[in-house]
């Protein structure tokens, strides 16, 4: 057998690869330069150009464009009116975002368990947690795979909750052949360099309803509105004047940021068909290996990967997820964890939460890493993961 490299055999490969990583090519740095050398590089046209197109490409009515995701998540949360004394219904494997964006409104984020074998919020177990306070549902798109959305929205119907969909790693997923964006109440995307098109910093959150876009718009811009149907009787004193009508953060994406979003879109189909390639290949390389255990997909899930998590079978192998997990990064592949379980966090614990409050997410948290997915990872790139997973697995195979 082939000595791994952490025993001081020769690595896989001689460069580090990592998770994920951005692909940025000349056609994005001319749109940023163009609108760099304008006039407006924030508060300009394209911004509601990308609105428009992100409109377009989900399908939704509406969209506003913010500085991250984690704003987009806040700000959703804003409009849904969520407060002090309502509880919200997430999953603990998702990145504290999720989670921490109902903090931010003084109300208080409630684990469900998740699906152990697609990872994603069990509808069952949302059920479970719903009490007199619950007020919303914020289920996330994990590794880019649709939530089971219809399941999910039964359960809101039946109890009159609000259904935000923290999407940020699901952007070119289609749930029942409609985009992820146009379905769930408010649905919040993440434009972060790992993720599946980036704008450096950026998010966005998509909706139908009119209510909630026009508290979106309000919450992003400091609660100050120009538009003098929302005024409220203050004497207009000009045109200089405009209103705070409600209380609201600087949550605005910049120009440049909105052209570089845009022209990543320009190839959002060309990424997302090499994202389902790999992870077509990564699939068909581990179905069948013993000590690995692969994410299972819902058939209504048409699904862009934004990870691609490996899970191991810990009673087949000798060794611990750590050693595993180091024994890649000595054959240069540097994998990532995805996720903590949020309540696991000091801060959390801090608050109350328990260890074992999510005990299937806890356990897949266990044994899972997420390998290198990306689209500009070529075929040799690919081909080195696989063999560095097959490598490691069959070292420590009982
Ligand atoms: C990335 C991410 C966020 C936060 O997005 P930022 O743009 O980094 O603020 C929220 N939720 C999930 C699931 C994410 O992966």
């Amino acid at each position: 057998m082939e000595r791994l490299a952490i025993h001081g055999g020769k690595p896989v490969r001689d460069h580090v690869i990592y998770y994920g990583r951005q692909w940025i090519d000349d056609s994005d740095v001319r749109a940023v330069g163009e609108v760099l050398k304008g006039s407006l590089i924030t508060c300009g046209p394209k911004v509601e150009e990308l609105e428009r197109r992100l409109e377009r490409y989900t399908g939704a009515r509406h969209a506003v464009a913010v500085c991250n995701g984690t704003a987009a998540l806040h700000c959703a949360c804003m409009a849904a009116g969520i407060g002090p004394g309502d509880e919200v219904i997430t999953t603990p494997l998702t990145f504290a975002a999720s989670a921490n964006c109902v903090l931010y409104c003084g109300a208080t984020p409630v684990f469900a368990d998740v699906n152990p074998e697609t990872y994603n919020i069990d509808p069952e177990s949302i059920r479970e947690h719903i009490t007199e306070a619950t007020k919303a549902v914020i289920a996330v798109d994990f590794t880019g795979q649709a939530v089971e959305y219809e399941a999910i929205r039964a359960i809101c119907d039946e109890f009159h909750l609000i259904l935000i969909e923290d999407a940020s790693h699901a952007i070119a997923t289609s749930y029942k052949g409609k985009k992820i964006g146009s379905l769930a109440d408010m649905t919040c995307f993440s434009f972060h360099p790992v993720k599946t098109i980036t704008g450096g910093e950026g998010g966005a959150v998509t909706t139908d309803h009119e209510e909630f876009y026009k508290k979106l718009v309000l919450a992003h811009t400091h609660g100050i509105t120009h538009d003098e149907s929302l005024m409220e009787g203050a004497p207009h004193e000009g045109p200089w004047y405009y209103e705070q009508i409600a209380l609201g953060y600087n949550y605005r994406l910049t120009d440049f940021q909105a052209a570089l979003i845009m022209s990543q879109m320009d190839r959002l189909d060309a990424f997302a068909a090499r994202r389902k390639e790999i992870t077509k290949t990564y699939d068909e390389a581990f179905a069948c290996l013993p000590g690995i255990i692969v994410q299972k997909e819902i058939a209504d899930s048409d699904t862009c990967r934004h990870l691609y998590v490996i899970r191991l079978d810990l009673d087949k192998l000798t060794c611990t997820r750590r050693e595993f997990f180091d024994a890649m990064s000595a054959e240069h592949v540097q994998c990532q964890v995805h996720y903590v379980p949020v309540y696991w966090f000091p801060y959390y614990a801090h608050l109350g939460y328990k260890k074992g409050l999510c005990p299937r997410a806890e356990e897949i948290y266990s044994a899972i890493m997420s390998i290198p997915l990306y689209p500009l990872l070529s075929d040799q790139d690919v081909q080195d993961v696989i063999c560095a997973v097959k490598k490691v697995c069959g070292f420590y195979r009982k």
